[in-house]
C-alpha cells in the first residue's frame, strides 16, 4: 500500500482515477503532453521542502548549496538547448513568465501590443479580463481572416502608429510558422522590445523542426509542459543585456520562493530534449498533425490556414451544423479529448465557439504514428457526422483498442498508475 493510500485514501483514489482516465483516452488537447517517469520523480521529490528566494549564489536563506546546483544546471541546460545567453527557470507558469517579461520592459499604463485571443493569441497578451489588459494599455493585431495567416502589414501599421513598449507574438491556436525576423524589424522601427511567447511550440524549436525565435527576440517566454514535455511551469530566455531586469521582475517583482522540485524536473526535461530521440519525436509530432489534418480535410473539414506547420490544427466548423462546444462534448463521450476554440472572425461566445483545436504532442509521446492518425481522423469524422449513442459506443471501442496498443505508463513501474491498473 502506498503512503498516499494509507494517509489519504480519497485523494489516492482520485489520483488513480485520473491516471486511468489518461491511460484510457485519446488526448488531443494541443496544450497537453505526458512527462517521463524521470520528470515525475523529480517533481515528487523532497526538494519541495526547501525555501530558496533569490538566485543561485545569492539567496535569502541558508542551506541552498544543493538546490543552487540544481537550479544552475537547469539554467545551463536551458541556455544550451535553445542557444540563449540567459535563462530564468523560476516562473511558476507561462502566465507568470509573461507578466515578469512585460514588467521588465514596460511600466503600468504603457502600451503593449499582442495578437487578439480570438485570432489565436493568448489571454496574457493583453486580453481585457487578464492583468495584462488591465495594468497596461493593450492594442491588438490579428490574422487575415481569408488566409488565417498573421497580417504582417497590419502589424507594421499598428506598431508604427502606437509605438508600443513591447510587441508580443506567439499564440495558443496559430498552426503556422511565424516570421520572427519580420517582427523584429517592425519592433526595431517602432522602438519596441520584441517578446516571443513560444509556450506552444518550444518543444518543436528544441527538436529543430520549427524556427527558433531566440536569435530574433530580446526576450522569449515559454511554458515547459506543452510540446517541450516537461513539468507544468514557465521559462524566460533573454539576451545578456536584459538578464538583470528579467530576473528582478520574476523575483522579487512577481513571485516569492521558487519551486525547486519543479526546477529539478525542468532540468530533467531539458536534458531529455537534448537527446537525439527528441528530434525524432518533434518531427513525428508535426508529421502526425499534418497527416491528421489531411485525413480530416479529405472528410470535408476546413482547416484554418489550410493546414499546419506545427503540432496543432484549428478546425473551422462554420460549415457544419454543430458548434465547437457540441463537437467537444460528443468527442468527449467517445474518450477523444479535444477543445472547443474560437476561430478568426468568431461570432459565437468563447463558451460555444465555431471551432475546435486538436494537437498531436500527447499521442506522439504514446508512440502513435501516421497509421493511427488516419484512423483517428476517421473516428473524429464518424462521431461528428453522427453523434448517436450507437456511433459513440462503436468509436469508444476502437479508442480502447488503440490506447491498449499504445500504453502510457501502464507497462512501466509507474507510481502514478501501476497499482490501480494492475488490478
Ligand atoms: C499556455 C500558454 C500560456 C500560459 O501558460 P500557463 O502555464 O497556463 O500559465 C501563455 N502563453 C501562451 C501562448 C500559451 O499557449
Amino acid at each position: 500500500m502506498s503512503h498516499l493510500e494509507k494517509v489519504d485514501p480519497r485523494i489516492h483514489a482520485l489520483v488513480q482515477q485520473e491516471a486511468e482516465r489518461q491511460e484510457g483516452g485519446l488526448e488531443l488537447i494541443a496544450s497537453e503532453n505526458f512527462v517521463s517517469l524521470a520528470v515525475l520523480e523529480a517533481m515528487g521529490s523532497g526538494l519541495t521542502n526547501k525555501y530558496a528566494e533569490g538566485y543561485p549564489g545569492r539567496r535569502y536563506y541558508g542551506g541552498c548549496e544543493v538546490v543552487d546546483k540544481v537550479e544552475s544546471l537547469a539554467i545551463e541546460r536551458a541556455c544550451e538547448l535553445f542557444g540563449a545567453e540567459h535563462a530564468n527557470v523560476q516562473p511558476h507558469s507561462g502566465a507568470q513568465a509573461n507578466m515578469a517579461a512585460f514588467l521588465a520592459v514596460a511600466d503600468p499604463g504603457d502600451t503593449i501590443m499582442g495578437m487578439s485571443l480570438t485570432h489565436g493569441g493568448h489571454l496574457t497578451h493583453g486580453a481585457s479580463v487578464n492583468a495584462s489588459g488591465r495594468l497596461f494599455r493593450p492594442v491588438q493585431y490579428g490574422v487575415d481572416e481569408s488566409t488565417g495567416l498573421i497580417d504582417i502589414d497590419q502589424v507594421r501599421e499598428l506598431a508604427l502608429k502606437e509605438r508600443p513598449a513591447l510587441i508580443i507574438v506567439g499564440g495558443s491556436a496559430y498552426p503556422r510558422v511565424i516570421d520572427f525576423e519580420a517582427f523584429r524589424a517592425i519592433a526595431d522601427d517602432a522602438g519596441s522590445v520584441l517578446i516571443v511567447d513560444m509556450a506552444h511550440f518550444a518543444g518543436l524549436v528544441a527538436g529543430g523542426c520549427y524556427p527558433s525565435p531566440v536569435p530574433h527576440a530580446q526576450i522569449v517566454t515559454s511554458t515547459t509542459h506543452k510540446t517541450l514535455r516537461g513539468p507544468r511551469g514557465g521559462l524566460i530566455l533573454c539576451t545578456g543585456d536584459y538578464s538583470k531586469t528579467v530576473d528582478k521582475q520574476v523575483f522579487p517583482g512577481t513571485q516569492g520562493g521558487p519551486l525547486e522540485h519543479v526546477i529539478a524536473a525542468k532540468a530533467v526535461a531539458f536534458h531529455e530534449a537534448m537527446q537525439p530521440d527528441f528530434k525524432q519525436y518533434a518531427a513525428r509530432v508535426v508529421k502526425n498533425a499534418q497527416v491528421l489534418g489531411d485525413s480530416l480535410q479529405q472528410r470535408g473539414f476546413t482547416l484554418v490556414s489550410g493546414g499546419t506547420d506545427s503540432h496543432l490544427l484549428l478546425i473551422d466548423l462554420r460549415a457544419q451544423s454543430y458548434t465547437g462546444k457540441e463537437a467537444e462534448e460528443a468527442l468527449g463521450r467517445a474518450e477523444i479529448h479535444i477543445n472547443k476554440n474560437t476561430i478568426p472572425g468568431e461570432t459565437r461566445s468563447p463558451f460555444i465557439t465555431s471551432g475546435i483545436r486538436i494537437g498531436t504532442s500527447g499521442l506522439t509521446t504514446r508512440g502513435m504514428g501516421e497509421a493511427e492518425m488516419k484512423t483517428i481522423g476517421e473516428m473524429i469524422s464518424d462521431v461528428l457526422s453522427d453523434m448517436s449513442n450507437a456511433v459513440v459506443t462503436r468509436v469508444t471501442q476502437r479508442v480502447q483498442e488503440l490506447t491498449e496498443a499504445f500504453p502510457l505508463y501502464r507497462d512501466s513501474a509507474a507510481p502514478i498508475s501501476s497499482q490501480a491498473l494492475a488490478d
